[in-house]
């Protein structure tokens, strides 16, 4: 279990002041002129060798994304971009930092803008986050106030502003590119890469897009050292990381624990086990829902981190973990899904756009036990055209939860449809 001291989200629980005030007592803001005194050089370089893997989902590693910034200005500004909007159902640990520890992540914002040569950083946060947005502004105003960013941020000479975007609530603003088009006032939609942001990003210009918590660990790994948080976890799984539990378990919890925890410890220190105990664990979807599930059965012992949850095809995400118990209706939590990215697909590429209705159609028979048998591997099929041949990601996580639902709980959806068996009333209604 992770100690108190090495946690470096000092208020998940909103237990303490969230102003400046109580924020620098906690240790923050505390020498950042020193730290952006390092150089940019220095910074990437403790960047890299923490270890941080990006905790948006993706998991690639984010000093290696910063170096890939351009070192000289050709004369456009740089930018960064920081993605607040955290729509991934089951994901709400970057709420948990902005609505209580907002000042981690605009120091955050200073130092990582301030490696990146970029001036000026946007936070583009959910349209459904109103009082994280205020929280969040209101930390925004107390740094400005206090001098700790604007013209010359905390007496370093270094000039930086931070401006912070409400979007409108679609879930794939929060694909990058997507994300870089809203903030320009045109339509969310996900652009083709390359080119990447660093070369060609926002407004056209050299732009890192990173998640809440990639930023909000930088000042803390700046001030306690590389060699410190790369202690923890597996190699190439360093750090700690904020787990955003759900479902079936004694107490859900958003809990920042040290990656590469086994996922027996993780539930039942935090979350006082599993509702009904271990043998009525049905099933876990561990990142988010755009990653598979895995059956209760091997996830006791599971390692959670990115490469050991892959190896399982799943996958870490964001750390997401819901957790589902005897009592799920599997097939039904997995239609739900399919509902969900068919409504949100942004309609620009056919695989997608047609895929996920198709997908969400059979399902829909499925879940009622309408269908036959046999579209069962034509859903199959279908997940698998979709996949990998789609502009954004958005094509794959529609797909993905159901090619685990098929692979896992086949028995449980043939017998539905053998035995015809009722729908649950909410489906019927749905
Ligand atoms: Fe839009 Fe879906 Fe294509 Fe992504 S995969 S660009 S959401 S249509």
């Amino acid at each position: 279990m992770l100690q108190d001291q090495d946690r470096i989200f000092t208020n998940i629980y909103g237990m303490a002041d969230r102003s400046l005030k109580g924020a620098q007592s906690r240790g923050h803001w505390d020498g950042t002129k020193d730290l952006i005194g390092l150089g940019r050089d220095k910074i990437v370089e403790i960047m890299k060798a923490s270890g941080l893997r990006g905790r948006g989902g993706a998991g690639f590693p984010t000093g290696l994304k910063w170096s890939f910034m351009p070192k000289e200005s050709d004369g456009r500004p740089a930018y960064l971009v920081i993605n607040a909007d955290e729509s991934e159902p089951g994901t709400c640990k970057d709420r948990e930092i902005m609505r209580h520890d907002p000042h981690t992540l605009i120091e955050g914002a200073l130092i990582a803008s301030f490696a990146m040569n970029a001036h000026a950083c946007y936070i583009y946060i959910r349209g459904e986050y109103i009082r994280e947005k205020e929280a969040l502004q209101a930390a925004i105003d107390e740094a400005y106030d206090a001098g700790l960013i604007g013209k010359n941020a905390c007496g370093s000479g270094w000039k930086f502003d931070l401006y912070l975007h409400h979007g409108a609530g679609a879930y794939i603003c929060g694909e990058e590119t997507a994300l870089l088009e809203s903030l320009e006032g045109k339509k969310g939609m996900p652009r083709m890469k390359p080119p990447f942001p660093a070369g060609a990003g926002l407004y056209g210009c050299p732009t890192t897009v990173n998640n809440v918590e990639s930023i909000a660990v930088v000042p803390t790994i700046l001030r306690r050292g590389a060699e410190w948080f790369a202690g923890f976890g597996r190699p190439n799984n360093a750090g700690t990381k904020l787990f955003a539990i759900s479902g079936h378990v004694n107490r859900p919890c958003v809990v920042e624990e040290a990656m590469s925890i086994s996922f027996e410890e993780l539930i039942e220190t935090h979350c006082g086990g599993i509702r009904g105990g271990w043998d009525n664990l049905k099933a876990v979807i561990p990142g988010g829902s755009s990653v598979p599930m895995i059956p209760g059965k091997d996830m006791r012992n599971a390692i959670m981190d990115f490469d050991y949850l892959r190896e399982q095809r799943s996958g870490l995400g964001t750390a997401a973990v819901i957790v589902m118990d005897n009592s799920t209706d599997i097939i039904k939590a997995i239609w739900r899904l399919s509902a969900f990215y068919k409504h949100e697909s942004c309609g620009q590429c056919t695989p997608c756009r047609e895929g996920t209705g198709w997908m969400m159609r059979v399902m829909d028979r499925l879940v009622k036990g309408e269908a036959e048998v046999e579209e069962i591997d034509m859903l199959l099929d279908v997940t698998k055209q979709v996949e990998g041949h789609t502009i954004c990601a958005l094509g794959d996580a529609a797909a993905w939860p159901i090619q685990g639902l098929i692979r896992h709980f086949r028995d449980e959806i043939e017998d539905r449809i053998k035995h015809k068996r009722t729908p649950r009333p909410a489906v019927a209604a749905e």
